[in-house]
């Protein structure tokens, strides 16, 4: 790779840059660390087309981290509604009051990994681009980028991070961190769209002609399945809700009551709907039950203000799929 290679990659970035709401442009004083955060917690497992409006609520709603220390679990769980993964929301709460304990976001990448919730990439990420360290940040994208630059088809571990620091130029690690990711998500994508990207003269896979081949793509074991059974108890327009145990899957968040998940493989013929919803470790296909009394401690939750209870994607998906069912209105 010739040392041109970042200079390059930074001049597409300048002229190419993806306009995020907790970016700096290239050249400007570096972002908001409460936002880099915020940011990057977001997006991990969820798209950046569903993060931006997601996260300008947030912030409008809590503009800084000690706003956000100080608001109370339910709203923030509210606020996460539909974004999915939600043990990153309880790991934000904690953090944000850790930090709002310390009185100040920390610096640097290693202290930043002390925080819960925050990993490897994360404490990069924001080192790099909020403080100006020089810090690997090495997600998905970045590190299928470095595989094809140096075709690699199983970097070893620590390899990326190393090529990615033996690029990076010392004056501007945050554009090229960004500059790097960029790359991976709109050029070096899976398929890659090599006559549009600066760095063909240098790239090894793409000189051999076989760019998509790199890295080797790691084969995925089957999705397990599990079912479950969720109460519909309806009365004078308003639907029982619940709110899920702490922890676990869908900690702390708003629910529709019902059964434990497991393995059985008989579902109930009595149903009056029927959702199936895939989490990134396994696929649940729940049966939804018409019950004429209330389950557990929850509350009446007018179906006319239903959109505002918070309730994540799957139980919006139980919901929607009663509603739309005629079965509901014959049980
Ligand atoms: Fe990726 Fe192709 Fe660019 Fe190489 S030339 S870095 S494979 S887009």
């Amino acid at each position: 790779m010739t040392a041109n290679a970042a200079k390059l990659l930074i001049e597409h970035y300048v002229d190419n840059f993806r306009r995020l709401p907790w970016r700096s442009p290239p050249g400007e004083p570096a972002a908001d660390p409460y936002h880099v955060w915020l940011s990057e917690v977001m997006l991990q497992q969820t798209t950046v087309a569903t993060v931006k409006p997601r996260f300008e609520r947030f912030v409008q709603r809590w503009p800084n981290v000690d706003a956000l220390a100080a608001a109370n679990d339910e709203d923030i769980l509210q606020e996460w509604a539909g974004l999915g993964y939600y043990a990153r929301a309880r790991n934000l709460i904690a953090c944000a009051r850790e930090i709002a304990r310390r009185g100040r976001f920390p610096t640097t990448a290693t202290q930043l990994r002390e925080l819960p919730g925050i990993g490897a990439y994360t404490s990069a990420a924001i080192a790099a681009i909020a403080f100006g360290e020089n810090a690997a940040a090495v997600d998905t994208n970045v590190a299928r980028v470095i595989a094809r630059l140096n075709r690699l088809k199983r970097p070893a571990p620590g390899e990326v991070e190393r090529l990615v620091l033996e690029m990076m130029p010392e004056d501007r690690p945050g554009d090229f961190v960004q500059a790097m990711m960029d790359l991976g998500a709109t050029v070096c994508r899976p398929k890659p769209r090599c006559p549009e990207c600066p760095l063909r003269g240098d790239c090894a896979a793409f000189a051999c002609g076989q760019a998509e081949n790199f890295p080797e793509r790691a084969v995925r074991a089957a999705r397990p399945h599990r079912q479950g059974i969720v109460y519909w108890i309806e009365r004078a327009g308003a639907v029982w809700l619940v709110r899920r145990p702490a922890r676990g899957l869908l900690g702390g968040m708003v629910a529709l009551p019902g059964s434990e998940w497991s393995d059985a493989k008989t579902l109930p013929v009595n149903a009056i709907a029927s959702v199936r919803h895939v989490f990134s470790h396994f696929t649940l296909d729940l049966a939804v039950v018409s019950h004429a009394e209330p389950e557990g401690e929850g509350w009446w939750q007018p179906l006319d203000a239903i959109g505002t209870a918070g309730l994540p994607t799957l139980y919006g998906k139980v919901v929607a799929a009663v509603l739309a069912s005629d079965s509901r209105l014959a049980a």
